[in-house]
């Protein structure tokens, strides 16, 4: 029987998640969920230069409100933990000195001086200093000391950091599970630190390390990490470990496709790179986030899914259950996944009316509430119900609905140029006089009345609706105009009606 799915996101609580994490989140939940696994959030925290305050609960309520939940991680203790790497700095320790006495890592003592000056020097002939086989052994390290040696330095307290000693020569045969078979000779790799002079092991042994005591299955990731593949793999094997399957995700590329999709480009576009709001703790600059900008967790988690991966359909809209069914890590792109932000308000109108009314006339009602409007939730229903088509975001109602809660404060000049000729008036006088003798206002009678009027005075049906429309909304848009004399009722209607005539004839 195979072993049961583990995947992990592995984020660096060194700012707010790009939505290129979260699709990295996004993806290997999809893989746990199809496979019935377990999703693991892990905070690679080891690099304390990078650390910045508030970005682990970022993450955490990111995921939250993306409904991306975690399996075990922080907070949701399982038989893995802590899921937090600084808390598990005692167990990188042991797994070095294993590989300090297998002779597959070594300390050196070079000073960051020296190797500067190495890398100056080598930079100055046009070429790149790398610390690895072809000259380790005329470095400062312990592959020329003596053991005794090698001690007395530590034991005086000189700092060293801990290399992974690469195999000169190596061809590595390595597997992607998007990219495919790729083949890497070691000699182009260099000795990385593994364990650096503040006690800390680097990214590279925490990562496998955990991801080996986690059980992970496969690693889910993105592209920038492909270059550490060989790395790691070379790790795994050091160790004597099986290596999990490796899959990257190709790069979130700007509209243009010429290069990652940076905050930058978010700003220019007007669009959030980032799922919730953040302020950067030290500067106080603030970035928009999908959440504030009012866009729902499921436009987000749709465009995040196409962005690299389809299921050779022409669908476009999924709900996550279905996303699960669907996705295959082979179905995703090699190449570079371009940012559309014509699709993403288009999935956002789209889920804006599958989403639940109720939750929609909330939000709506606390708008209302600001601008201080008195009005019943039925009521407000009713209007959200026949509005909310035209919308994209809850924040366009009011715009779209507004002459149901309060008369209109002006007259759009160039629909009341069209809508109301100099005989206007007159006409509306006696219409409104018709309409206060209906004693059934609803909007189906109302047509129906209106619609007799108009026939038996032989007039054409403009001539009547569009200053009518005018009168109640204060320029030519809206739903049924029935619907809305209907939904303000018959003594708004005609107050709204002499106050036009009233306007017109000034
Ligand atoms: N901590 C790395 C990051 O910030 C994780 C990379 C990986 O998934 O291996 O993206």
């Amino acid at each position: 029987m195979s072993k049961s799915v583990r995947v992990r996101f592995a984020p660096s609580p060194t700012g707010p998640l790009h939505i290129g994490g979260l699709r990295t989140a996004l993806y290997n939940y999809l893989y746990a969920k199809k496979h019935q696994g377990t999703f693991v959030l892990r905070i690679e925290d080891t690099d304390q230069n990078r650390f910045v305050e508030g970005a682990e609960d970022y993450i955490v309520e990111s995921l939250n409100w993306s409904g991306i939940p975690y399996d075990e991680g922080p907070g949701k203790e399982g038989d893995f933990g802590p899921y937090k790497q600084s808390l598990r700095k005692d167990i990188y320790k042991k797994y070095v000195g294993e590989l300090l006495e297998k002779g597959n890592a070594y300390y050196a003592f070079d000073s960051t001086e020296s190797l500067q000056e190495m890398r100056e020097e080598a930079e100055s002939r046009g070429e790149k200093f790398a610390y690895g086989p072809q000259n380790r052994l005329s470095l400062d390290n312990a592959l020329k000391l003596s053991s005794e040696e090698v001690q007395k330095r530590i034991d005086s307290g000189e700092t060293y950091v801990i290399r992974f000693k690469t195999l000169p020569a190596q061809k590595l045969f390595l597997k992607d599970e998007i990219r495919g078979h790729i083949e890497v000779d070691t000699s182009v790799l260099d000795d990385k630190i593994l364990f650096k002079a503040d006690g800390l092991p680097t990214y590279h042994m925490a990562n496998i390390i955990d991801d080996h005591l986690m059980e992970i299955t496969h690693v889910i990731r993105g592209e920038e990490w492909l270059p550490s593949l060989p790395l790691h793999v070379a790790l795994y094997e050091a160790f004597g470990w099986d290596a999990p399957k490796f899959a990257h995700l190709p790069l979130i590329l700007k509209p243009n496709g010429k290069g990652k999709l940076s905050k930058r480009d978010g700003d220019k576009l007007g669009i959030p790179v980032f799922p919730l709001e953040w302020t950067d703790p030290k500067t106080g600059t603030q970035a928009m986030g999908y959440r504030e900008g009012g866009y729902l967790p499921e436009t987000l988690i749709n465009t995040l899914a196409l962005l690299g991966w389809n299921d050779a359909t022409d669908k476009e809209f999924y709900e996550i259950d279905e996303l699960i069914h669907r996705f295959e890590l082979k179905r995703v792109h090699k190449s570079g996944a371009k940012f559309d932000p014509e699709k993403l308000k288009w999935f956002q109108q789209h889920y804006l009316q599958q989403a639940d009314l109720d939750g929609l006339v909330a939000e709506f009602e606390e708008i209302l509430k600001e601008k201080e409007i008195q009005t019943q939730t039925s009521y407000t229903k009713e209007v959200v119900r026949t509005i909310r088509e035209r919308a994209v975001f809850v924040s366009d109602f009011w715009d779209l609905s507004f002459f149901y809660f309060a008369s209109p404060q002006e007259f759009d000049k160039k629909s009341a140029k069209k809508a109301w000729k100099s005989t206007t008036s007159d006409l509306m006088s006696e219409f409104v006089d018709f309409l206060s003798t209906l004693n059934d206002f609803s909007e189906e009678n109302l047509e129906k009345e209106v619609k007799n009027w108009i026939s038996s005075r032989d007039l054409g049906f403009g001539k009547v609706m569009q200053p009518l429309r005018l009168s109640l909304v204060g320029a030519m848009q809206g739903p049924s105009v029935f619907h809305i004399a209907a939904s303000i009722g018959q003594e708004t209607t005609l107050k709204r009606i002499h106050k036009a005539i009233h306007h017109f004839s000034e």
